[in-house]
């Protein structure tokens, strides 16, 4: 079957949808049609780790998009861009004939190479069947010490279960924070119960179901959860010839190598200004702010995208705000005003700040893109009290 539409988007995700509302905005009449291959209407994704495990109000995760003329096709998967043609071809045999393109297809979660019953968590089904399997009592084991480990990781053990969490390095989020921090972190969660293994991986499953680990030990789980990080989903880009490199790429308008084709949001590696590079993050604020960057311009508008997103995660009592990168290779000042608990991290590189960690500190993530954006030279002394922290 063939369909036509103005403004076409694959992926009924988060910068998707932001996309359609910003184009229903700058164009009343047009058509717009998005694409989603999951079975729901978008939603937000921060909640399936946190919020939602302590105030259950999944009423609250749905993003609107429906109008007049916009048209949700959920369930329905894009195979291929045909350029030439203004066609995109899904699963189902049907053509999506479109003027504008915005590819917002997100990133699939890296797998283990055995074990099927594996929550590798980033859908809202993927919620739902941990969801049913995590009651009070429970053994869960997570096996990943990133963003989305230690998230699922606190908001299971605050709902009752007992969890063990492995990963190969030496302390949770050891990747982005500062070594001291992230011990301070790992001993956190000890603390509240979690039986924290770092240094340790799963190296199979066995022929009765558990998990085999690095360290010679295995472990029976009743659930079994991954945050491995994602791959982005770029194939329909490279398949259909436009640059990809990390991340579709595009300009600061969202377009991509071809200008009928925006991207936006995780797929996406954009011109980050005050970093001076071409960056692919993974944030709410990002797909958000991209996704409505490049639906208002789909329908005209010319002016750049010049923010800096930030992320946030809560983990536990602790929570943070943060911008730019957060690589713990780079050279760390801490500003505590309680430690570990309270203050900013700077996050340095040849003279410039390039990430703020905002630890418990509110309020501030304007003042720390200022800071990234400044030209230095900085150094430990220099940016150390740059930033107020709360008193
Ligand atoms: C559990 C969890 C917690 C998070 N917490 C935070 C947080 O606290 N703070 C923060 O800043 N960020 C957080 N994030 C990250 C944030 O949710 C993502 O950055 C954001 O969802 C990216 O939006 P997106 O639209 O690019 O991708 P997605 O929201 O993943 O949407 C992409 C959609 O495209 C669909 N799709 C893919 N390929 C196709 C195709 N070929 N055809 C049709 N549809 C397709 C996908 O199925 C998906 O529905 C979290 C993510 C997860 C999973």
């Amino acid at each position: 079957m063939k369909h036509e539409s103005d403004y076409l988007i694959i992926g009924a995700g988060m910068a998707g949808s932001a996309a359609a509302v910003a184009l229903r905005k700058a164009d009343a009449n047009a058509t717009i049609t998005l694409l989603g291959n999951e079975a729901h209407p978008p939603y937000d994704r921060p909640p399936l780790s946190k919020a939602l495990w302590k105030d259950g109000k999944e009423d609250d995760i749905w993003r609107a998009v429906k109008s007049e003329k916009t048209t949700l096709e959920l369930g329905r998967t894009a195979t291929a861009i045909d350029r030439v043609l203004h066609e995109v071809h899904d699963a189902a045999g049907d053509t999506w004939k479109y003027r504008k393109l915005l590819i917002a297809s997100g990133g699939t979660p890296r797998r283990l190479p055995f074990g099927k019953d594996i929550i590798y968590f980033r859908t809202y089904d993927d919620y739902k069947k941990l969801k049913a399997a995590a009651q009070p009592g429970k053994h869960i084991v997570i096996i990943g010490g990133g963003f989305i480990g230690s998230e699922v990781a606190a908001s299971v053990t605050a709902h009752g279960c007992k969890v063990t969490m492995l990963f190969p390095e030496d302390a949770i989020c050891a990747r982005a924070y500062p070594k001291d921090l992230a011990k301070s972190v790992t001993d956190y969660y000890r603390e509240k119960g979690v039986d924290v293994r770092s240094g340790v991986t799963v190296t199979g499953i066995n022929a009765s179901g558990a998990l085999e680990l690095s360290d010679g030990g295995s472990l029976r789980a009743d659930a079994v959860v991954a945050g491995l990080g994602i791959t982005p989903n770029t194939e329909l880009a490279s398949d259909a010839g436009l640059i990809v490199n990390n991340g579709i790429g595009v300009d600061d308008h969202m377009r991509t190598s071809d200008p009928d084709i925006y991207a936006a949001g995780d797929v996406a590696a954009f011109p980050a200004t005050a970093l001076g590079r071409h960056i692919r993050v993974e944030h709410e604020d990002a797909a958000l702010s991209m996704g409505e960057h490049a639906g208002r311009c789909m329908a005209g508008e010319d002016a750049p995208y010049n923010q800096l997103p930030f992320f946030y995660s809560d983990l536990f009592d602790l929570g943070y705000e943060a911008v730019g990168t957060l690589d713990a290779r780079l050279e760390t000042v801490e500003q505590w005003v309680t430690p570990y608990r309270e203050g900013v991290v700077y996050y340095l590189e040849g003279g410039r700040v390039r990430g703020v960690l905002l630890w418990n500190t509110w309020d501030q993530v304007d003042a720390a893109r200022a800071l990234i954006a400044e030209p230095g030279p900085f150094d430990a002394a220099k940016v150390r009290g740059r930033l107020p922290v709360a008193a």
